[in-house]
């Protein structure tokens, strides 16, 4: 990715370094959507909130450690990607005559509270609707690398881009409308629901995509291949297999490789918001 002289957003608290992060207690009502890649982790992201209450008794630090090097760069990298979704969302809004409303991103590293609760890094990058803010420990940028074979910056940014897709999901009111829906339904729908936002934060990616290559002409040769390889390698059947040797379909609720892919690709292609109609397909269509 071609990012040279890009400004750096400046809607971001870094919190690296502060373990625990900020109390700001638990339950406040938000939705906390979680990353990408729990299984991978072998984590479950219920555990979120359970790890949320061992970590309301730590002791907050209020020094930060000294970065290395690759650590600042990838924070800058992320401020610059960030930056560029702010302006993209903005412009997207704006052909559509509202107002586009930009989160906020919080680097941390290990832990952190969020208004939806606690969480720690082994959930992977997340966004919470409370807070209207993205979470990033940017040792998950790491962990892609080692453990999925996903490197590349332009995978690293699509993995942002996916997050503030969800962003987008709250700004229209579709988040709240079907995560209260989700209350309502048995776990195997619920999850299908979940499926449906994920594969739309996918397709947002996508969108943002087009926009910055046009905006900024960002994108360089290999870049495309590189995120959707990331697409692939964080879909539930493949992170399933790769963790249990086997695949629950019923459980999946952030879509296949091959789904994850085509919404993504689809976005890209288009750079046109009204093709998201993850919620107007059929289970055959998604
Ligand atoms: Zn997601």
């Amino acid at each position: 990715m071609k990012l040279n002289g890009r400004r750096e957003s400046s809607n971001v608290e870094d919190r690296r370094g502060l373990s625990g992060g900020q109390k700001t207690g638990l339950g406040i009502g938000g939705i906390i959507i979680v990353g990408l890649i729990t299984l991978l982790m072998g984590g479950n992201p219920l555990d979120v909130l359970q790890q949320a209450g061992s970590m309301m008794g730590t002791e907050q630090q209020t020094t930060q450690r000294e970065f290395t090097e690759e650590e600042q760069a990838l924070a800058k990298f992320s401020k610059q990607i960030l930056a560029g979704t702010e302006d993209v969302w903005t412009q997207i809004f704006k052909e559509h005559g509202a107002t586009y409303q930009v989160p906020r991103m919080v680097l941390f590293t290990d832990g952190v509270q969020t208004g939806c609760g606690g969480a720690t890094s082994s959930v992977g990058p997340f966004y919470c609707s409370a807070d209207q803010a993205l979470y990033l420990d940017l040792s998950f940028f790491s962990t892609m690398k080692q453990q999925l074979g996903a490197d590349g910056d332009f995978a690293y940014a699509y993995v942002i881009a996916h997050e503030v897709g969800h962003h987008v999901e709250y700004l229209t009111g579709l988040l709240d409308q079907v995560h209260q829906k989700m209350q309502t339904v048995n776990e195997t729908e619920s999850n299908k629901l979940s499926v449906r936002l994920e594969l739309l934060a996918d397709f947002y990616a996508g969108v943002w995509a087009n926009y910055d290559n046009k905006m900024f002409g960002s994108l360089e040769d290999g870049d495309i291949e590189k995120a959707i390889n990331c697409a692939a390698v964080i879909g539930d059947d493949y992170l399933q297999k790769k963790a249990r040797g086997y695949a629950i379909p019923e459980s999946f609720n952030h879509g296949t490789s091959a789904q994850r892919m085509k919404w993504f690709k689809l976005g890209l292609q288009t750079g046109d918001i009204s093709r998201g109609t993850t919620f107007q397909c059929s289970d055959e269509e998604l």
